[in-house]
Parts: C-alpha cells; sequence; structure tokens
C-alpha cells in the first residue's frame, strides 16, 4: 500500500508532534484522523503535569516556519539570551548563549503551542479530532483500534506521536519486537511556581535561563510571557539530597534554605508546589526499529524520548513531522519503503541528541561554575569568531543550527580535541596560541555545509 491508496492517515496523540504532523500532512492534501485520550483542552483546560514552559531553538522554530505558524508563536514566546548562574551565596555570573546577538533561545509555552497547532490543524478542513480516546490494544489483524472507553475504530495507517510511555509502541513491540531500551534516569524533577512580583514585573531577569547549579542537582527557571516563571527542581529520587528525604514542609524549607536561599523569597508556593506537583520521571527510550511492517511508525517521544537537559526533545519531534511530511509529498512509495527511509533518516540523530542530553545534565548542574568550563566557552566563542565557517561550538549546532544532530556530536568530539590542545597551560585567552588554532582547525575541521532546506 501507498500513500495514493490511503483515503486516511490516523495519528496517535495529540501532543505537540502528533498536533504539528496533522498540520502539516493536512497542508500536503492528506486527510488525517488525530486520537488523543486527554479531553479537548479547548473545553477541559489545559491538562496539567507536564512541564509548563519550554525552550524552543532553531529546529523547531523551522519546523513551525514551514508550517507557517512561527509568527503565532512568537506572539508567546520569550528569547532568552544566555545562562544566569546563581551561586550558594546569590552570586549571579551571566554567559551567553550564542558568540551573536541574535543566537537565542526561545522560552515558550507547552500547552498554548498545543493549542495552536491543534486550532490550525483544525483549521485546515482536514483533520479530525477525537479527543477522550485513550488506545489501549490493537488489532493489527483486523487493523483496528481498541479504546478505553470508546468503541472501536479501523485505521489504515497509523503515525505514533503518543509519547513516552506510547501505547502504540507496546502494541507494535508485543507483536514483533522493536528491540526497545527504557533508561530511567535515577533523578526526577519538580515545577515550581516563581510569580511576578507585586509590582508586576519579572521576578528575575526574564533574558535568561535562570541555573542554580549544585553538583549533583539543580534548579533551573524558565520565563513566561505572563512574567512569572516556571522553575524545576532536577534531583535524585532516591539516596542523600534527595525527593525521598523531602517528604515534609519541614525538610523541603531546610534543604531550600540551605541550597537555593536567594531564591526562597521569589517561591512564595514552595510548600504547596511540593504538595500539589509530583515528581516526573526522566529517561530515554531507544528502538532498534520504529515501524510495524506498514501499518505504523513511531516518531516524537514514541519513537526516541529523552532526557530535558539539552532542551531538545520537541525541537527533534518536530524536525521528525517535518521529515516524514517531506517524505509524504511523493505518494508512490510503500508505507513500508518511506518508514524505512525516515527511521535511516532520523534514528542517529535521535541517538546523538539523546547522548548529548545526558551529558549535559552534568554540564548544567556542575560544569558551569567550574572557571575551566568558563573559559572553554569564552574560547569556543572566539574560534567561532575567528573561523566561524568551520569552528562552530557543538552546543551552538545544536541549538542555533540545523546540521544533523549526528554531525554536531562529531565535530564537536574534534573540537573538545582542539580546545583540549590549546588550553594546556593557559589560564587566560591572552595565553592561547591562536596561530595553533588556526592551523588545528583548518586541517581537522571541515568547512560547515550550507543549512538543509
Ligand atoms: C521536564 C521536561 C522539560 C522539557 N523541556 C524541554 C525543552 O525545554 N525543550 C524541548 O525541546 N523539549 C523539552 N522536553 C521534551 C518535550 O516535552 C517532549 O520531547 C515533547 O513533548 C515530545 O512531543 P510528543 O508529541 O512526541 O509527545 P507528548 O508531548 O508527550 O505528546 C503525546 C500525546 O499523546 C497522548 N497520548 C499518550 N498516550 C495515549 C494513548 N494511549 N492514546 C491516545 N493518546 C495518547 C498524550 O496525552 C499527549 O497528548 C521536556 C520534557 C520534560 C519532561
Amino acid at each position: 500500500m501507498t500513500p495514493a491508496d490511503t483515503s486516511r492517515i490516523t495519528i496517535a496523540g495529540a501532543g505537540l508532534a502528533g498536533s504539528l504532523l496533522a498540520l502539516l500532512l493536512a497542508q500536503r492534501g492528506y486527510s488525517v484522523q488525530l486520537m488523543e485520550r486527554n479531553p479537548d483542552p479547548r473545553l477541559a483546560g489545559p491538562h496539567s503535569g507536564r512541564s509548563i514552559n519550554l525552550a524552543l531553538a532553531e529546529r523547531g522554530r523551522h519546523a513551525l516556519r514551514q508550517a507557517g505558524v512561527l509568527a503565532a508563536v512568537d506572539r508567546f514566546t520569550l528569547p532568552m539570551r544566555g545562562r544566569m548562574m546563581h551561586s550558594e551565596w546569590g552570586e549571579l555570573t551571566a554567559q551567553s548563549y550564542g558568540a551573536s546577538e541574535d543566537e537565542v533561545i526561545w522560552s515558550t509555552h507547552r500547552a498554548d503551542l498545543n493549542l495552536l497547532l491543534l486550532n490550525a490543524a483544525e483549521a485546515t478542513g482536514q483533520v479530525e479530532l477525537r479527543f477522550d480516546h485513550k488506545i489501549e490494544r490493537i488489532d493489527w489483524a483486523q487493523q483496528t483500534l481498541h479504546f478505553s472507553t470508546q468503541p472501536s475504530l479501523p485505521f489504515e495507517v497509523l503515525l505514533a506521536a503518543d509519547g513516552a510511555g506510547s501505547a502504540v509502541r507496546r502494541a507494535m513491540d508485543a507483536a514483533a519486537p522493536l528491540g526497545v531500551r527504557e533508561e530511567l534516569l535515577d533523578h526526577g524533577y519538580l515545577e515550581l511556581t516563581i510569580p511576578a512580583s507585586d509590582g508586576g514585573e519579572f521576578a528575575l531577569d526574564p533574558e535568561a535561563l535562570h541555573i542554580w547549579p549544585r553538583g549533583g542537582f539543580m534548579m533551573i527557571a524558565l520565563p513566561n510571557s505572563d512574567r512569572s516563571f516556571t522553575g524545576t527542581l532536577f534531583l535524585a529520587r532516591h539516596g542523600d539530597s534527595s525527593f525521598e528525604r523531602l517528604q515534609d514542609w519541614t525538610h523541603q524549607q531546610d534543604f531550600f534554605w540551605l541550597h537555593f536561599r536567594d531564591a526562597m523569597d521569589k517561591l512564595p508556593r514552595l510548600q504547596a508546589d511540593f504538595l500539589e506537583h509530583p515528581v516526573g520521571i526522566l529517561g530515554t527510550v531507544r528502538c532498534h526499529r520504529w515501524y510495524h511492517g506498514q501499518q505504523a511508525l513511531l516518531l516524537g517521544d514514541a519513537a526516541h524520548a529523552i532526557v530535558p537537559f539539552h532542551g531538545q526533545g520537541m525541537n527533534a519531534a518536530f524536525e521528525d513531522c517535518l521529515a516524514l511530511a517531506r517524505l509524504l509529498e511523493d505518494r508512490s512509495q510503500s508505507w513500508e519503503r518511506i518508514f524505512q527511509t525516515f527511521q535511516a533518516e532520523r534514528k542517529e540523530q535521535a541517538n546523538a541528541i539523546a547522548d548529548m542530553a545526558l551529558e549535559n545534565y552534568a554540564i548544567m548542574r556542575a560544569a558551569v561554575r567550574d572557571p575551566v568550563f568558563l573559559l572553554r566557552k569564552k574560547l569556543e566563542h572566539e574560534l567561532e569568531r575567528r573561523h566561524g565557517e568551520r569552528f562552530v561550538p557543538r552546543y551552538s549546532l545544536v541549538m542555533f543550527h540545523r546540521g544533523p544532530y549526528a554531525d554536531a556530536y562529531r565535530r564537536g568530539e574534534i573540537q573538545s580535541e582542539i580546545l583540549d590542545l590549546l588550553l594546556a597551560g593557559a589560564g587566560s585567552l591572552e595565553e592561547v596560541d591562536f596561530t595553533l588554532a588556526e592551523r588545528l582547525i583548518a586541517e581537522r575541521l571541515e568547512p560547515l555545509p550550507a543549512p538543509p532546506d
């Protein structure tokens, strides 16, 4: 079967990836049915319990631009120009993300973004939204979806964007093993509220992503367009300094007083947040295979959930949507062929960003306060200023460029070796041998290719 023989595509999950994919496919003339387990957020209000805001980077922005919705998204999106580190003693250290002014990342509201994508998809007239449809089981022989509370429905082809705990992935794996590896992180997260000040102003600098790095754990905060911030505490789930030890207000208060004193007056709902917000789990999902014959394909978190420390899960999911929509512009290939091509294109990228996201946790919670790390960052930016056609920091390749993640990973390894050589014995930028830098960069790094379409 090919897309040309398919009268309707079914998408599982109307989260960020499912809604964008529905929109992109509708724009290409497909008829789409979107199945979501939660009630319609326009009637029930947004479903809470997931990170309220997210860092949107160039990859995600490109997909939104291609779907024609970026300008609308930017109405509730705020630029973050760099990291603002908060020490135990309340000292602030700012560090810009990019080498130039326009290299910023964007704090965006999850529920607003999801709603905008749903509305845009529905407005095409090609997308049927079915809320309260929780997929429980799939009959592959009969091509039928079984739901928890609704009558069963047939499907022709199923694109699964039902998130990290994907029910479709489970059903595919039960029918023919996918080689799934789910690696749970031993750290969890708790969301905290930093409201606007009494005067209605931001309680912290709104143009920064704030980090309280504490070595084994950290708190971060991203701004919202209503002038509040959403804070997130990332901490071990068990053991010393863990959520397990913070079971009552006395321990919670003492812990914050000890480690995050400068933030205490900005967290008036701290006790309520501990009571009302669940500790979220984090992990990485890798699958050997992402598709089930010509019947179903996984994408977004369902295929490759990652830890959030590079702010790339949604961005990677949006890249998936665009890559798949582009493959579906040709309606003549079999579904299985399309699924194979998609997997060949995206799996290596998913693995690379999964690894970089794990590495970034150690960077965010510990390395950012190390003077050697800060000097390394300075040198990276200086080398980009001097040799930007070849040398671009890995962080920037991931956040501000759109070349494959796997290339960013590879180039990052080479660049790291160059930085090690240049910084051996150097305690400041003035002591770096820039003639040697020029030679190493010319010898070891190819010029960066032009950005993909
Ligand atoms: C704390 C935290 C912070 C994060 N920060 C960032 C960030 O800054 N930047 C970034 O890019 N990414 C970030 N992410 C990752 C990002 O949230 C995910 O990568 C993104 O939501 C993936 O989109 P998705 O559509 O694949 O999955 P989801 O957004 O999880 O959507 C899945 C949808 O499927 C529905 N569903 C689930 N099961 C069923 C079922 N059985 N039947 C029908 N429907 C179902 C769900 O209700 C949901 O609507 C963060 C994640 C966390 C946990």
